[in-house]
């Protein structure tokens, strides 16, 4: 028997997600966002699997060229946009769809001489600060583009949202209208909506919807769970019980000393810990389902395993351990530890296994 972590990647679940992000947005395209090795679920194989989405968001060229290289020939949106003009050129020839986010990238477009023009976006800072062009510069960069002998035309034109996972924030609001005052009437695809925009802004969805977490299967909503949407997780993240220890009442378990047990009672070391992308902030309380059941993760995470009270539960070496996923939220999870399910789902790590299941 091995003793490591196994990501189960499930092609049934992630096809609901699929169908169920149709149904919430039905006159979108659904540009499938598989930055970060497809949120740590594996690029090429996932990318297989959703044969049935509009094109797939990338946010670095070497992730478009991969998918490229494995056969892929779909339609592939570079988010980060390209920074020099060989890459420009890779993206040309590669036919990757350009997201322009600032003017030194329309001079680049206007210097550049390609063996074909590009599909470009425009993205509009509509109050993320981080990329984008800013409303007062849109009209002038949006002629030039309109203009440049290296665009496909028209451009298209997508912003991204700040606080589109938090309920009731008017900001997304704010957003929402401000883009929508700037592009009105332009001939070109409109697109706004990540996960969050997707489930919770109807009246945004417009051309393109750009999903990432909710395909995979969790809600980016703060506070949120899967179920609250009828979404279902395509990863589980399993491993085993590698040791079951006898601890007295008293005594503390782990590096620290931070936890100590309140009666005689077992630890179930599982072999999972920060070296395969558990988070180590994760703190004692934390749900693990072994045989199904939850019981409290105790004490600090190790790179290599995590000691979980268990009792006097009848639970044996080579018990079958869930840390994350069918059953047991990574949501719930992430809150346990300060972080999101974006970064537990990236955060798996090479030693960690994957199982697809077909
Ligand atoms: C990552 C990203 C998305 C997807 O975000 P989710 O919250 O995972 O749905 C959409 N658009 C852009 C520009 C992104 O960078």
């Amino acid at each position: 028997m091995r003793f490591s972590p196994v990501a189960e990647i499930r092609r049934s679940a992630l096809q609901h997600n699929v169908r169920r992000l149709r149904a919430i947005a039905p006159n979108s395209k659904l540009l499938a966002v598989v930055k970060a090795n497809a949120y740590g679920h594996g690029l090429v194989a996932l990318t297989r699997w959703l044969d049935n989405v509009d094109g797939f968001g990338l946010a670095r060229i070497e992730e478009a060229l991969a998918l490229r290289e494995s056969g892929n020939r779909a339609r592939l949106v570079l988010m980060e946009g390209v920074f020099a003009e060989a890459d420009l050129e890779q993206a040309a020839r590669h036919q990757l769809d350009v997201v322009i986010h600032d003017a030194e990238q329309v001079r680049l477009l206007e210097r550049a001489r390609l063996s074909q023009p590009v599909v470009i976006w425009l993205k509009i800072d509509s109050g993320m600060h981080r990329l984008g062009v800013r409303a007062e510069d849109f009209p002038d960069l949006y002629q030039r583009l309109s203009h440049c002998a290296n665009v496909i035309q028209p451009p298209h034109l997508m912003t991204h949202f700040s606080v589109a996972d938090e309920p009731g924030n008017p900001e997304t609001q704010r957003q929402i209208e401000l883009f929508h005052r700037l592009v009105q009437g332009l001939p070109g695809d409109k697109a706004l909506c990540n996960s969050a925009g997707t489930l919770t802004q109807p009246e945004a969805h417009s051309d393109w919807i750009r999903p990432g977490l909710a395909l995979y299967g969790a809600n980016p909503m703060m506070g949120g769970r899967a179920e609250h949407f009828d979404l279902q997780p395509v990863m589980t993240m399993r491993s085993k019980v590698l040791a079951v220890r006898k601890v007295k009442a008293g005594e503390p378990v782990g590096y620290g000393q931070t936890w100590r047990a309140k009666q005689d009672t077992h630890i179930a070391v599982v072999a999972m810990g920060y070296g395969d992308g558990y988070p180590r902030h994760a703190v004692s309380g934390t749900p693990v389902l072994i045989n199904g059941q939850r019981y409290p993760m105790v004490g600090r995470v190790s790179m290599d395993m995590l000691t979980v009270e268990v009792g006097s539960a009848p639970i044996q070496v080579g018990d079958d351990a869930v840390l994350w996923g069918e059953g047991l939220p990574v949501e719930e999870i992430a809150d346990r530890a300060e972080t999101i399910p974006y970064e537990l789902l990236c955060g798996t790590t090479a030693r960690v296994q994957y199982r697809y299941i077909n």
